[in-house]
């Protein structure tokens, strides 16, 4: 996010490099159910973004001392794979996907039903196949699938998508060249049934005025999402209901 380039990223007529408007996101695409060996999983594609969840539990809670009497944790392990940028990243755990995993934890554990399972974990593991800017938001997208995909009670499914700022415009979604040379960028993720925000960041600089409008953006695309969510889980359900038959 340095804010400087000679690249346009919004020119005259305010179309975006990869001709989207400001407040369209990128084609999504989004599957439940693709792993046979995890509980519960899911796969999501937001333009060049390819991420994949994978969900195990309610199960014992190990290391021991993590355990809650009162009620299960969600362990979140987000993980980007060296493969998945154009420079090659130095592969293995490192400050950001510590921060990564935490804020998508602490989004999943407003919704999922902990109460229920004292003394459990519920762990969801992130995989970024492909990286272009918005993965936190695809992979708290794809884990909100898995976890239903497995079977575990939730108060609602949770939605993620970024709004930002390149080129002085308020945007949707921001791509990677967006999200490298804009102004600012600011992924949301909300629980669709009463617009709670669960998930909020900032990185750089926007008026206030602007930041309401991206929160609009983003809260307007989060439902959008929603319902892309459901219709994955929907034909997963069908599918296993024609399967049993
Ligand atoms: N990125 C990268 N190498 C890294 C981290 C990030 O190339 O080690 C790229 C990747 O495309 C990522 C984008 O920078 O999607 C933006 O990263 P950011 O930390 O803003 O998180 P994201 O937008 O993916 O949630």
């Amino acid at each position: 996010m340095s804010g400087h380039t000679d690249m346009v990223l919004v020119d005259e007529n305010g179309m975006r490099i990869d001709g989207r408007t400001a407040e369209e996101h990128r084609p999504i695409k989004i599957e439940a159910g693709v792993l046979h060996n995890a509980d519960g999983s899911a796969y999501v594609e937001i333009g060049k973004n390819k991420v994949l969840a994978a969900v195990y539990g309610p199960r014992e809670c190990h290391p021991r001392h993590l355990q809650n009497p009162q009620k299960a944790i969600v362990q979140v392990k987000y993980n980007m794979e060296a493969y998945s940028v154009s420079d090659r990243k130095r592969p293995g755990t490192d400050r950001r996907s510590i921060e990564i995993s935490k804020i998508t934890a602490e989004a999943l554990e407003k919704v999922v039903l902990t109460e229920l399972y004292p003394r459990a974990s519920i762990d969801v593991y992130i995989e970024i196949l492909q990286a272009n800017a918005g993965t936190r938001c695809a992979g708290l997208t794809a884990a909100s699938v898995a976890l239903a995909d497995a079977g575990i009670p939730m108060r609602d499914i949770v939605p993620a998508i970024a709004a930002g700022k390149a080129d002085g415009n308020v945007l949707l979604d921001l791509n990677k060249e967006e999200d490298n040379y804009g102004q600012a960028d600011v992924p949301i993720a909300i629980v669709p049934s009463t617009d709670e925000i669960v998930l909020l960041q900032m990185d750089g600089n926007m008026t206030r005025a602007e930041f309401d409008h991206a929160i609009e953006l983003a809260v307007n695309a989060c439902h959008e999402v929603h319902d892309l969510q459901v219709d994955a889980l929907k034909r997963r359900y069908s599918k296993n209901q024609e399967a049993s038959q």
